[in-house]
């Protein structure tokens, strides 16, 4: 049998007292310790999943059982990486960042409370993007979620992650209205109107008076989220749009320039995503069905994926939400601009209300065969982001895309990109698919990643979201002040959080008996 992983201060004995600790309060049906529960909570996807194995896992059904963990992690100093489903895959699925932590793992915790009225749900952390649908579904409630690419996880471990869907409400951190906390320290608190008891606003107005606290629990590890109210779309009468692709690689600026203002100016209120030709091919094909030349596919066989496929070096899809007439009066601005930039091929697609409708991430439909891109070069698959927020300039993002184009001929890897437009940002993602099973390939993805945050870096391009083995290197980036942003969060973390039992390296977000002792280990730089 393998060792227990341990975190720092950490021998057998006392782990096995925590553990008989947790078992007392919880019960040992909620407790998970043995080897064969910790393989549930690797991450698949690291290019070393060892580093952050961790010593087990515990499952508590309520707020209480929650609270009395953190009691008991606070006296054994035992670190605990709070998870809602886990199914963050390519920034860490279900691992803690720092090994022998013990994962508190939420996805028991189910309930949803709806409000019919305002559309506004409050969920529990295990509700999954599949349970909600579902829920709508079964009480017929007229309204739409907006759901990730993988929807396998929870609505509210996206939302804390920064996820994002392609439906009006695609920016789901910002549709967050009010929750429910456990601090480290064990308190109970609610943010937003939810902290007036008996208001029956708390899912209405985000703020409340004072500070206002809710994203101070996103991406961070500074308290325990139990509940989290949301608002959701109403069902539109209309949905409207067109897919439209693009020849040439450097289309991509004119695309920017045209779509941006529009975005701005709230004529387009989703979010779209232009994508390069790989994203048809690595998900309904594999590479061995094009190639068997090592390195980046060359120009030869990206034209026959093209051909293939119908499609363009980009392709992007608009889609209008709302009132049909509204929309009609929209799609005209739309198509006349796309037009007027030469585009290889435009679809159109229209419905209404009473028509069947189709089941994509457009419709908000829980989805997870965008996941199939894994597979692309056989072997175990897998996959990390590389995603910095860069500006809404078409210039910009075309020398940003040549230059990460290059480094991905550099290292021989397959390109797949997006630019994801938000109101005034762009996201830049290129996923790096990977074959865990092909050593050669896995010893460059390391460096590979480190050049790309490097080049941003460059540019004054930060990352909007990383892997567990970036948080370090990501949090450094953001310098302004000579770390400033780090030391804010360390005051806070230090104040909320004195004992650090609570996701330590989360962010980049250290306790003060963990900072700078490198305790991480793993990739810290
Ligand atoms: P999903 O359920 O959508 O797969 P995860 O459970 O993997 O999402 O969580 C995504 C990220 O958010 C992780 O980094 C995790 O540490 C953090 N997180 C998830 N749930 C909570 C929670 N209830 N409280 C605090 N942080 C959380």
């Amino acid at each position: 049998m393998a060792d227990t992983p341990l975190p720092p201060g950490f021998d057998e004995y006392k782990m096995a007292r925590a553990r008989r600790a947790f078992e007392s309060a919880l019960g040992h049906r909620k407790v998970f310790f043995e080897e064969l529960d910790r393989t549930g909570y690797q991450d698949k996807f690291a290019v070393d999943d060892a580093l952050h194995h961790p010593a087990g896992a515990i499952a508590p059904e309520s707020v209480e059982e929650v609270q009395a963990a953190v009691r008991i992690a606070n006296q054994y100093l035992l670190p605990l990486w709070p998870i809602s489903r886990g199914k963050n895959l390519g920034y860490g699925a279900s691992a803690p960042l720092l090994a022998g932590s013990v994962v508190l793992d939420m996805s028991r915790m189910k309930k949803i409370e709806f409000d019919e009225h305002l559309g506004t749900v409050v969920v529990e952390p295990g509700v999954g993007f599949y349970d909600l649908y579902d829920y709508l579904q079964a009480n017929d409630l007229p309204f739409w979620l907006s759901t990730p690419g993988n929807s396998w996880g929870s609505v509210m471990g996206n939302a804390l992650d920064r996820g994002v869907g392609y439906t009006p409400y695609g920016e789901h951190t910002k549709q967050i209205c009010g929750m429910e906390v456990v601090l480290p320290d064990g308190d109970l608190v609610r943010t937003g109107m939810g902290a007036f008891a008996g208001s029956d606003t708390w899912q209405a107005y985000p703020y409340g008076y004072g500070p206002a606290w809710d994203q101070m629990f996103v991406q961070s590890n500074f308290g325990i989220v139990t509940k989290m109210g949301l608002w959701l779309m109403p069902e539109p009468e209309s949905l409207m749009g067109m897919d439209v692709e693009f020849d040439r690689p450097e289309d991509l600026k004119a695309m920017i320039d045209t779509i941006a203002p529009l975005r701005r100016e709230r004529v387009l209120t989703q979010s779209p995503s232009i994508g390069n030709w790989l994203r048809a091919a690595a998900v309904l094909t594999t590479r061995d069905e094009w190639t068997d030349k090592p390195g980046a596919l060359g120009e030869d066989v990206i034209d026959k994926i093209r051909k293939t496929f119908n499609i363009g070096w980009w392709g992007v899809s608009l889609r209008l939400y709302g009132r049909e007439e509204v929309n009609k009066a929209a799609y005209k601005i739309l198509e006349k601009a796309m037009n007027d930039i030469d585009p290889m091929l435009i679809k159109p697609t229209s419905w209404v209300k009473g028509e069947p409708l189709e089941h994509t991430g457009w419709t908000g439909t829980p989805m997870t065969f965008p996941m199939q891109n894994v597979n692309w070069y056989g072997g175990r698959g897998g996959h990390i982001g590389f995603s910095p927020i860069i500006p809404q300039d078409g210039t910009k993002a075309l020398e940003q895309f040549r230059r990460t184009y290059a480094r991905y001929q550099e290292y021989g890897m397959d390109y797949q990109g997006s630019f994801a437009f938000g109101e005034r940002h762009m996201i830049n993602v290129n996923a790096m698919i990977f074959d865990k099973d092909d050593p050669e390939m896995m010893k460059k993805v390391d460096p590979f990643f480190r050049t790309l945050v490097q080049d941003a870096k460059e540019q004054g391009y930060g990352e909007y979201r990383t892997h567990l083995d970036y948080m370090d290197l990501v949090a450094d980036s953001y310098d302004f002040n000579g770390g400033a942003l780090a030391r804010l969060n360390g005051k806070v973390k230090d104040a909320l959080d004195p004992n650090g039992i609570l996701a330590p390296g989360k962010s980049g977000i250290w306790p003060e008996r963990l900072r700078g002792s490198n305790a991480g280990g793993g990739r810290r730089s």
